[in-house]
C-alpha cells in the first residue's frame, strides 16, 4: 500500500499496534516452547552500574518478558566493575541452561571496550545482534540475530505495507546498532540504499532525492521538513529528552508537513525494539533447543582486534 498525502497530514506509523501483535504471537510461542522443552526460556539483561542511562529502558524489556511468559534474569554490576567481573558475569549466566539470550547495557562504562563482551559472549545467546559473527551473517544475508533496533526501523516499514523495492532509502547514521544494520536490511529488501554520517558533504541535496528517510543520529530535531522530498516516508530512530520530554532526531512539525507517513516518538519504533527482541529470545531458545547452530559460530577466531 503506497501512503498518500491527506489534509490530515501523514500516515502516522505506530509501533504499538504492530507490537501487541508480534507479544501475542511471542506468548503462544513461549507456550509452546514450554510445554516441548519443559520450562521457558529466560532473557538475561547484565546491567553495570544502576544509574546507566539505559538501565530504565532495560528493566523495561524485562517487565515484557513476565508479560508473555519468558523467564527474565537482571545482573547489576557496580559501576567501576571491572572487563574480569563484566566477563565472569556473562560467563555465570551462559552456564544457565534456561538463559536463551543475553543483552548487556549499552554504552558500557567509559573505559570498558566493547570486546570485554564480545569475547565472552556466546553468540547464539547475541539476541541484540552485537557479535561480530552476527553482523557478519547479516552482511552477507544469512540469518543471524538482528540488531534489535535496526530491525524494528525497517519491520515498522514492512508490517505498515510501505513499498521498499526499487526505492531511494537514506539512511541517516552508520552506528553497528543502527545505521548499518538498517541499511543491510533495506539492501535486503531490494532498495536502493545511501547512508550518510556525520562528514557527508551537503546532507540535505541528498536526503531530497530519498523516497524513504531513516534517521538514526541522536541529535534532537536535526531533520527537517526543507531536507524531504514530498511524499517521503521518514522512520525516526532517535530518542532524546529535551526539557523532560522525549523527541526522536526528525523535526515532527515541520517534517509532518512534507512527509507522507512518519514514525512519532515516542509511539514509533521504540515499542517495536522490545516486541522483536522477544522474538529474537524465543528464536536464539528453539536454536539451541533443537541443536541449531548458525554458520560458523563453534569456530570463531577470538585473536580479533578492536573494531574500529
Ligand atoms: P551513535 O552510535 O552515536 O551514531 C550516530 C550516527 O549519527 C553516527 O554514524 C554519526 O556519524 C551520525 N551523525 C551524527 N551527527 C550527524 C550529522 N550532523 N549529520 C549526519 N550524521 C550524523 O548513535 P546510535 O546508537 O546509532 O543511535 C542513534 C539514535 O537512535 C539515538 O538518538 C539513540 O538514542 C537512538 N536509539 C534508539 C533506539 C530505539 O529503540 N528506538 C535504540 C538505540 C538507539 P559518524 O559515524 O560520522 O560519527
Amino acid at each position: 500500500m503506497t501512503p498518500s498525502l491527506t489534509d490530515d497530514g501523514p500516515r502516522l506509523l505506530r509501533g504499538g499496534p504492530i507490537a501487541s501483535g508480534i507479544r501475542e504471537q511471542v506468548a503462544a510461542d513461549v507456550a509452546t516452547f514450554r510445554a516441548e522443552f519443559g520450562h521457558a526460556p529466560a532473557l538475561a539483561v547484565l546491567v553495570v552500574g544502576k544509574d546507566a542511562p539505559s538501565a530504565v529502558y532495560l528493566h523495561k524489556i524485562l517487565d515484557g518478558c513476565r508479560l508473555v511468559g519468558i523467564e527474565d534474569r537482571l545482573v547489576e554490576l557496580h559501576a567501576d566493575a571491572t572487563e574480569a567481573d563484566i566477563a565472569e558475569a556473562l560467563r555465570d549466566l551462559q552456564r544457565d541452561p534456561h538463559v536463551a539470550g543475553i543483552i548487556t547495557q549499552m554504552p558500557l562504562p567509559p573505559g570498558i571496550p566493547l570486546r570485554a563482551v564480545i569475547d565472552v559472549l556466546d553468540p547464539l545467546r547475541d539476541i541484540d545482534g552485537i557479535h561480530p559473527l552476527n553482523a557478519g551473517l547479516l552482511s552477507l544475508g544469512y540469518d543471524g540475530f538482528l540488531p534489535a533496533t535496526a530491525h524494528a526501523a525497517v519491520e515498522i516499514l514492512v508490517q505498515s505495507g510501505i513499498e521498499l523495492s526499487g526505492k531511494h532509502a537514506v539512511v541517516i547514521g552508520r552506528s553497528n546498532v543502527v545505521g548499518k544494520p538498517a541499511a543491510l536490511l533495506l539492501l535486503r529488501e531490494n532498495a536502493t540504499v545511501t547512508v550518510c554520517h556525520s562528514r557527508t558533504v551537503d546532507l540535505t541535496s541528498v536526503t531530497r532525492t530519498a523516497d524513504i528517510v531513516v534517521v538514526a543520529i541522536g541529535r534532537a530535531g536535526f531533520v527537517t521538513g526543507d531536507m524531504l522530498k514530498p511524499g517521503a516516508v521518514v522512520v525516526d530512530v532517535g530518542i532524546n529528552v529535551v526539557d523532560g520530554r522525549l523527541v526522536g532526531d526528525v523535526d515532527f512539525a515541520s517534517a509532518s508537513l512534507v512527509a507522507s507517513a512518519i514514525t512519532p516518538v515516542p509511539g514509533g519504533v521504540g515499542p517495536l525494539t522490545n516486541a522483536i527482541l522477544l522474538t529474537h529470545l524465543v528464536q536464539a531458545a528453539r536454536n539451541q533447543a533443537t541443536g541449531l547452530i548458525p554458520l560458523g559460530a563453534s569456530s570463531l577466531a577470538v585473536a580479533m582486534p578492536e573494531a574500529r
